[in-house]
């Protein structure tokens, strides 16, 4: 081969190289794309909370993935992931999370993805979210901003935002229709509250949780939060003697009888304020930060603010009964 032949097949072959990769390109673009879709290869949206995974399915429907790493009925402020789930976050087009020092365990996962080029979105940051007003956590943001379902109707539409913004391949059109319609029934859920709370008397809208998770309930449906059994904004902190006895007192001079408890969480310590003030207090269970698995009462979100509505309408309303009651069948 002369050198003129050489050189001309090293650049025939430098064409036929690039039309390869073309190619290549080409069907790689396409298998991602359908992987998109199919969820074979790519994990598409990875969100960390079950409320949140609940209400970005809502909106996403069947146009991308959604993975939701916590499990029903657990904890978000201890929750873990396993190695997998880890490796799925920092593949995702985009992650969901509440933020705002919620998912402790999970945030420096969250943080890693968004080093290595992950879009990320914290849903409780964007939600313009209240400050506790406790001693320890004085200006601490509080994460607990679903209890409030305006928030979460603002934050449905800036997901949509960023799923449209950062996921390949969806619809926008079926993205907002679906964002709007969603919109829709939390406006028709928070006018639902409205209408349940008012049948409880002004000197009776008072709240004595399990820790600090209702603030944002409490400051758009006009509840005054009397104390937490754990006095924090996370379940992760535990109780002094003192603590328990200054809730008393302001339980006492408040004339409150019914405690909230979460129903993913050990009634205990509630049962021991329940000894404390003589037997005379209600525990009633809520699904306060978590969903149950499918079919046990609160599955989706719009399913657990309908049964802690009517609980605690209930709860406050009901005279004379004292003892434990769940939100089981309401
Ligand atoms: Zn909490």
């Amino acid at each position: 081969m002369s050198r003129t032949a050489a050189k001309q097949y090293v650049r025939v072959g430098a064409a036929r190289l690039r039309s390869l990769i073309v190619g290549l390109l080409a069907l790689a673009t396409v298998t991602a794309a359908s992987a998109c879709t199919t969820g074979e290869d790519r994990p598409g949206i990875v969100v960390t909370t079950n409320i949140l995974g609940d209400i970005t399915r809502e909106i996403v429907g069947d146009e991308a993935d959604v993975t939701v790493l916590m499990k029903p009925n657990a904890d978000p402020h201890s929750f873990g992931l396993s190695a997998v789930q880890a490796a799925e976050l920092e593949r995702a087009d985009l992650v969901v999370y509440n933020g705002l020092g919620l998912e402790e365990n999970v945030l420096r996962h969250v943080d890693a993805a968004r080093e290595s080029g992950v879009a990320t979105f914290a849903a409780g940051e964007a939600a313009d979210p209240l400050t506790f007003h406790t001693a320890d956590e004085k200006g601490q943001p509080d994460p607990h901003f679903w209890t409030d379902p305006d928030r979460v109707r603002k934050a449905t539409g800036l997901i949509a935002d960023q799923v449209i913004e950062h996921v390949d391949g969806v619809d926008e059109g079926a993205i907002r229709d679906r964002a709007d319609r969603y919109g829709e029934e939390l406006t028709n859920l928070a006018t639902s509250m409205e209408k349940s709370f008012d049948r409880i008397p002004e000197d009776k809208r008072a709240l004595v949780t399990n820790h600090h998770v209702f603030g944002y309930l409490a400051d758009r449906f006009g509840f005054q939060v009397i104390g937490a059994v754990i006095p924090s904004g996370t379940t992760l902190a535990s109780p002094s003697s003192s603590d328990l006895r200054s809730l008393t007192v302001a339980m006492e001079e408040a004339g409150v009888r019914t405690v909230f408890a979460d129903s993913s969480q050990p009634t205990r310590l509630a049962e021991v304020l329940r000894t404390e003030l003589g037997g005379k207090v209600q525990v009633v269970e809520l699904y306060s930060e978590s969903l149950t698995a499918k079919g046990e009462g609160a599955d989706t979100y719009l399913r657990m603010m309908r049964a802690n509505t009517a609980a605690m309408t209930n709860g406050l309303t009901a005279t004379g009964t004292t003892g434990t009651t769940g939100t089981t069948g309401t």
